[in-house]
């Protein structure tokens, strides 16, 4: 280690560990990026289900520094944006940054630098270690009692078993997110026999997905197209996030919309089955390209909708007693929302542990740092927008100012954390900004899931912007680094 230079190691491949690794090999910083999978891409990599399509505009969806003149579609689907982010990781020459299958265990910060462990024994150390995990990577399966005696083939919706068939199957989806309604969609139209189990309604936006135009395609690559649209894009986000924060006349007009939607149902029985009773927008809305609510009408199609008693080798058996039988079952039971980089276990100054520090609740500060983990970074960690600011743009906003905030910690020699009071007072705002918003009231999603407030953020993306590029210094703590070998 003698002599070695200013180094950093990154967890995660996906969209956030691309964007950090292209960041610093920009910067000319020595890193090194660690990724559990063989493959770049995250969540676009894990779940390949059927129907599944990115719910922000493909142009939304796309690193600030490759720009993609030709995506199929205005939603393109999850195996062209997985492909996108593939073509970017190796245009951009990532992948001899990258170890691949190599899982982080375990990092401690110990004399002012970052000691690495990984599955296979591997060591590394860092003076900054940024976690770019993932906030949905960890899937959760439901605990109903018989899960483990199913006899037919069953899986969570992010370990799709493309060997099974299609065809000549009764398929059971159990899940009304936005997975179990796009598998549910997909798999109705393809003639499959499916039955949908769901506990409640979700609101769903029934959306027309049309074919990108050569016109359209050809407007980017004209001179200064492609920025001028983008400028109208990051426009419209910010006038399309504001009815989520506030009540008024665009968040009444919106529920009008959707729940016109509902009149695609002629059953009423099935319309009322269907219909939620809780507000727009309190979970993440599921985006149906193919009408879900005609595809529930099918006759191969079926909704059930109660509590799941338990399942037998050859079906479900409900609370009052229905049994409907099966031969594949499908849990798009969704993620553990709240795990961010663990089962790792991440060590801070005086050996406290992220599971100690976020035993009562979770938090951080603007989702990227904590105090007591001195150069620590997190990408989407706590209370990043996870639902109203593209996942790129909000990307591009937190490391920018991570990038700063490394800089400054490498030109004192010192590892930055951010105060106890700075953190306080960032929870302090965001905790005022929830009263109003679509996300509490009352209603269950899993932002919130076991904490007291969504773990979100609840304010405009201008003011996300506006956050991270005044950070102060003045809310970091700058510890001393110890000597190095
Ligand atoms: C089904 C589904 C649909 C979605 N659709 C949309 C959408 O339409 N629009 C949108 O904006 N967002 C969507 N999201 C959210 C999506 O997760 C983000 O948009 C984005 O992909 C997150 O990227 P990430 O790199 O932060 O995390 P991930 O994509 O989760 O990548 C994290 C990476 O870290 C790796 N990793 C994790 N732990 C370790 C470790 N200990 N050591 C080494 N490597 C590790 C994982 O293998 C993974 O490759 C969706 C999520 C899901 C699950």
């Amino acid at each position: 280690m003698a002599g070695r230079g200013f180094r950093v190691v990154v967890a995660g491949a996906g969209v956030s560990g691309l964007f950090m690794a292209e960041t610093l090999k920009h910067a000319h910083v020595d890193f090194a990026v660690y990724e559990k999978a063989g493959e770049v891409g995250g969540t676009w990599r894990d779940n390949t289900f059927p129907g599944l399509f990115v719910d922000v505009l493909s142009r939304q969806y796309e690193f600030p520094f490759q720009p993609n003149y030709g995506w199929s579609r205005k939603y393109a689907p999850a195996s062209e944006i997985w492909a996108y982010i593939k073509r970017v990781a190796r245009d951009r020459g990532l992948a001899k940054f990258i170890r691949f299958n190599e899982e982080i265990v375990a990092a401690r910060f110990t004399d002012g630098l970052w000691h690495i462990e990984t599955a296979k024994g591997t060591t590394d150390v860092a003076d900054v270690f940024v976690c770019a995990t993932g906030f949905l990577h960890k899937p959760l399966l439901p605990d109903i009692a018989g899960r483990d005696r199913f006899a037919g083939p069953s899986f969570h919706s992010s370990r799709w078993d493309h060997t099974v068939p299609y065809a000549g199957k009764r398929w059971g989806v159990i899940g009304s997110g936005a997975s179990g309604v796009q598998i549910t969609e997909a798999l109705a139209w393809a003639g499959c026999d499916v039955t949908q189990f769901i506990r409640r309604a979700q609101w769903v936006h029934i959306r027309d997905n049309p074919h990108s135009t050569w016109r359209e395609r050809l407007k980017l690559r004209l001179p200064g197209g492609y920025r001028r649209e983008q400028r109208r894009l990051w426009q419209l986000i910010n006038e399309s996030d504001h009815w989520r924060l506030k009540p008024g006349p665009l968040r009444e007009a919106m529920e009008r919309e959707y729940r016109s939607f509902l009149d695609y149902i002629k059953d009423p029985e099935l319309k009322e089955k269907l219909t939620p009773d809780y507000n727009l927008g309190c979970t993440r809305i599921p985006k149906s390209d193919k009408n879900y609510y005609e595809a529930v009408q099918l006759p191969n199609a079926h909704i059930v909708k109660g509590q799941i008693d338990h399942i037998e080798p050859d079906g479900v058996v409900m609370a009052d007693g229905t049994r409907v039988e099966l031969d594949v079952l499908v849990y798009a039971t969704g993620f553990d929302p709240h795990a961010y980089m663990r089962p790792m276990n991440v060590t801070g100054l005086n050996g406290v542990t992220i599971d100690e520090a976020w035993r009562e609740k979770i938090y951080s500060y603007g989702g990227i740092a904590l105090p007591g983990f001195p150069n620590l970074f997190m990408l989407y960690g706590p209370f990043s927008p996870v639902n109203n600011v593209p996942v790129p743009l909000g990307l591009e906003q937190e490391i920018g100012c991570i990038m700063r905030l490394i800089a400054e910690a490498r030109g004192r020699g010192r590892a930055a954390a951010p105060t106890v009071a700075a953190t306080e007072k960032f929870l302090a705002r965001l905790g005022a900004a929830f009263p109003g918003t679509v996300w509490v009231g009352g209603c269950k999603n899993w932002y919130t899931s076991d904490q007291p407030t969504p773990v979100l953020w609840p304010l405009p993306q201008e003011a996300h912007k506006g956050f991270f590029e005044e950070v102060p210094l003045e809310d970091f703590q700058f510890t001393p680094t110890g000597p190095r070998e």
